[in-house]
This record gives C-alpha cells, structure tokens and sequence, in this order.
C-alpha cells in the first residue's frame, strides 16, 4: 500500500507521513524546497521499519505533479492514498491584498489539490480503490478578519471535497477533508502571541492540538474503518467556536 502525502516535511504533512507509515504504507514525502527535513521524516521512517522515498515537487505546478505521480507509480505500481496537505496562509486584509499573494493560495491550496487528485485517482482507477484526504481549515468555515483569500481556498477545498466524492464514488474513491482548529506548527509563527492568547481562550479545551491528533484522523480516514465515509469535511479543533 503506497500513500503519497503533500508537504510532507514539517508540520502536519510530516506527523501523517510518520502515521501512515507506521499504518504500513509505504509513504512518499513530498516537499517543495526543505530536503534535509524531508529527509530526517524518511530516516525516522526507516529507522522504524518503515518505507517510503522522498519527492521534490512544487504541488501548485501541474507539469511537477503530473511527474511526481509518474514516478511514484513507476517505483510502486500503486498508489492508495493521496493526503493533499501542502498550503500556504497569506493573511491581508483586503485593502492590503496583492496580487502575489492571492496567486500563491489558490495556486497550491486549491489548484494544487485539484491537480494531486486528478492524477492520483487516474492511478487509482486501475484498482477500482483509493482514498483522497484534503487538508481544509476551520478557516473555510469561520469569517477570520484578513483571511479572505485563505478562508476562500479552504471554503473551496470543502466544495471540491464533496463534488470529488460524488463523481469518484463509482470509481471505489473516497474523498474526505479534514478541517484542523489552531495546530502546533510553525504555519501557526505568523499569529502574534496576544492573538493565540485570544483564541485560546474561545477553544474549551483552551490548549492547541498537535499534529498527531491530525494524524490519527487522517489515518482513520485512509483505513477501511471508515470505508462508509465519503465526502465529508471533519472538524479536529478541541470544540472552537468563532
Ligand atoms: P507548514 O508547517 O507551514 O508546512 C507546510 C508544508 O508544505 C511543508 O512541508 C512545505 O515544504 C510544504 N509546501 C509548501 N509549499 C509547497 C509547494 N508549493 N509544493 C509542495 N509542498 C509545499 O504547514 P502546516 O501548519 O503543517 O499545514 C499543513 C496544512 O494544514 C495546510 O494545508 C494548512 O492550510 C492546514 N492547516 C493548518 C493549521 C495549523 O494550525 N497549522 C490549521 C488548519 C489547517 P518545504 O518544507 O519544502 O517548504
């Protein structure tokens, strides 16, 4: 079983790799510039048993990804599951809004996704099964203050989640988003202190999660424990309410 996961060498991305791999997979860890950190996930993989390759490839460029899936397929002969993970936040509010910006979140967080997914479940066709997860956020859902255009790709990747699922059902494709609150990662550096403090105190558990409680999930969601699920988006955020 080969699993192929999106900025895959820090932060979420890597906790899933480690997951999945320990689930058996053999796992692909993608990043776009940090190979050394890349590599540390592969050797840690290894060092437990596990498997898996690393994979340099800019998810927001077709021709990359396109590549990407190419060789994995060549190397493994499958691929079972794809976690779309890879995103970038360019928090500004509108009057700040450039157009740089803009491009680069719906270039990777949304055209990259759609991009993966295609490719992945033209390999997934062949075995009549596979399992796409997409990173969301509790941004999609919640009016955040200078999150127009993140909030707007993760209100998309909520939309494509759902059409996916309905037009890859026949195919034996699930697809699944996973919608994470304030995680422990360095994604999360660019909100200053007096704000985490803020959201700290409307999330009941009043701590941030970890990237292995988004781990578990998306673990869950790959496995044929929750073979009945398909295009839902599913929230991890200890009870937030914005
Ligand atoms: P992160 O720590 O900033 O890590 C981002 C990862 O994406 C890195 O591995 C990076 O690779 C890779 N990456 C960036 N641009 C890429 C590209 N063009 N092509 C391929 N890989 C690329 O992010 P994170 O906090 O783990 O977030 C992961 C996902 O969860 C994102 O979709 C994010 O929107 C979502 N999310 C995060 C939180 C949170 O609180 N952290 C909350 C809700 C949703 P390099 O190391 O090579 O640059």
């Amino acid at each position: 079983m080969v699993a192929i996961v999106t900025g895959a060498s820090r932060g979420i991305g890597r906790a899933c790799a480690l997951k999945l791999a320990s689930d058996g997979y053999k796992v692909v860890i993608n990043y776009s510039h940090n190979e050394a950190k890349a590599q540390e996930v592969l050797d840690t993989i290894k060092a437990n048993g596990g498997d898996g390759m690393i994979y340099k490839a800019d998810v927001s460029n077709q021709e990359e990804v396109n590549q990407m899936v190419r060789a994995v397929y060549k190397e493994y002969g499958s691929i079972d599951v794809l976690v779309n993970n890879a995103g970038v936040v360019r928090d500004q509010f509108l009057l700040m809004l450039t157009k740089k910006n803009l491009d680069e979140c719906f270039d990777l967080n949304v055209k990259g996704y759609l991009y993966c997914a295609q490719a992945c479940a033209l390999k997934m066709f062949k075995n009549k099964k596979g399992v796409i997860i997409n990173m969301s956020s509790v941004s999609g859902k919640y009016a955040l203050p200078g999150q127009s255009v993140y909030g707007a790709t993760k209100g998309a990747v909520n939309q494509l989640t759902a059409v996916l699922a309905k037009e890859l059902a026949g195919y034996g494709i699930r697809v699944n988003a996973v919608a994470p609150g304030f995680i422990e990662t360095e994604m999360l550096d660019a909100i200053p202190e007096e704000k985490k403090e803020e959201y700290l105190k409307v999330i009941p558990q009043h701590k941030l999660g970890t990237t292995e409680d988004i781990a578990n999930l998306v673990s869950f969601l790959a496995s044929d424990n929750s073979k009945y699920i398909t295009g839902q988006v599913i929230t991890i955020d200890g009870g937030l309410s914005l």
